[in-house]
């Protein structure tokens, strides 16, 4: 009489047997095993804080500058506030009413200059669910356009639904400039992409407990709803915030232009008037008060020079060139740029404005050949010279350079 291998029941007393090579497993043992399979994944899915590497600020800056080149103040920032909020999500009660407040972050800086690099870096360290969202695709609920929640599905989906795991996450917010409201004066018309999602946006900075649709989408009446608590989630934000230096410029009452003015004004450096930036000019640019106050660490980004271009090329852990070498490597092929190929690539990226995005496709332009020709041919060693980097992008098509 064939009987379970695990409890001894024998088949009669079974709704079902199953034979295995060796033996046999009944329905309710099956069941059992089940119930302890999912109470293992719960286990092991329940987000610990010490899977979260806390590094000092300075060892988190140090860990920034291996992708991230220059832009020294905005990685102070960054790496303070990150340590800080941490340090806060792992502090046990210590009976004092001393609370310390989430400390969300606002990077504002050219397109290109590293604030969606920075954000990643920093979630790469920290080992926790990452997300990038565009403000621009955001609406108010009802409009065409996606719901402030879809923020948070992306996140959820980025932690594989995890909840634990996804309410201390964090998000990157990119283009936040471009939900300001278009005048610095409420005004009476509708802003349907403007100040309506600001408001929305701020119960997110603010924390508090949001249903996000798992799917992501309109919600609708049937979707089964996440509850997710905002409370512990880093955001970050990011903005070009085009023509701000003029704002900043009249605020410190100094002409951006009037360099005898600015000169008189002795300290004021009027060619970089990022680095005075102060809350309120994110304020005449257009965001409302309640939003500036929920991003209390407000830092810039500097514009890319010849010099840094120059060293992002080579010097990131993951820099482009160094890809380009590992990729010919691994066909056993050893790949050389002449240095005047990486001058030259700059040149071209300074001269097409392109600023660190160029760099990938100018770089693209000149390999696509050798990438395709070397893996059949026989040699071992390929030096990329200046003469036939120029050919190349004199014959490409600078249009689309720049699309890409
Ligand atoms: P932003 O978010 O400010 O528009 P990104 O962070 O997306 O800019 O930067 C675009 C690309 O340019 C990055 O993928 C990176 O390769 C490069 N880059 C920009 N700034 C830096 C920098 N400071 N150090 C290294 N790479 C950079």
């Amino acid at each position: 009489m064939d009987k379970c291998s695990f409890c001894g029941r024998d088949r009669k007393d079974t709704n079902l047997l199953i034979a295995g090579v060796s033996g046999h497993i009944c329905d309710s043992c099956i069941e059992q095993a089940n119930s302890i399979l999912e109470e293992e994944f719960k286990k092991k899915s329940s987000f610990d804080m010490g899977q979260i590497t806390l590094l000092k600020p300075a060892e988190i800056k140090s860990f920034l500058d291996q992708y991230v080149i220059g832009q020294d103040e905005a990685k102070k920032y960054l790496s303070v506030a990150v340590y800080n909020h941490y340090k806060r999500l792992m502090q046990t009660s210590t009976g004092d009413d001393v609370e310390i407040e989430k400390s969300n972050i606002i990077l504002v800086g050219e397109t290109g200059t590293g604030k969606t690099l920075l954000a990643r870096t920093i979630a790469r360290m920290l080992h926790v669910p990452f997300t990038i969202v565009d403000a621009t695709v955001l609406t108010e609920a009802g409009y065409v356009g996606e719901d402030i929640e879809s923020i948070l599905t992306r996140l959820l989906q980025s932690a594989d639904y995890n909840v634990e795991a996804a309410e201390k996450g964090i998000v990157f917010i990119d283009e936040i400039d471009k939900i300001a409201r278009k005048s610095d004066n409420p005004s009476i018309t509708r802003d349907v992409s403007g100040e309506g999602v600001q408001q929305g946006l701020l119960k997110l900075l603010e924390g508090s407990i949001v249903n996000v649709p798992p799917q992501g989408g309109r919600k609708h009446p049937d979707q089964k709803m996440i509850p997710v608590n905002t409370k512990n989630i880093l955001f970050i934000c990011g903005g070009a915030f085009d023509g701000i230096q003029r704002r900043i410029g009249q605020r410190l009452n100094t002409k951006v232009v009037g360099y005898m003015a600015s000169k008189a004004k002795d300290q004021v450096d009027a060619e970089n008037l990022l680095q005075y930036i102060a809350p309120q000019d994110l304020k005449t640019f257009g965001l409302i008060p309640e939003i500036i106050g929920r991003l209390p660490v407000l830092t810039y980004l500097q514009p890319l020079d010849r010099d840094i271009l120059r060293k992002i090329l080579t010097e990131p852990k993951n820099s482009i060139i160094k890809q380009y070498e590992k990729l010919f490597s691994i066909d056993g092929i050893k790949l050389v740029f002449e240095p005047e190929v990486l001058d030259y690539i700059v040149d071209k990226a300074v001269e097409f404005k392109l600023g660190a995005r160029g760099l990938r496709s100018i770089c693209e332009t000149i390999m696509i050949d050798p990438m395709f020709e070397t893996p059949t041919s026989e040699e071992k060693e390929l030096t990329i010279k200046l003469d036939y980097a120029i050919e190349k992008i004199e014959k490409a098509n600078v249009a689309k350079l720049k699309a890409s």
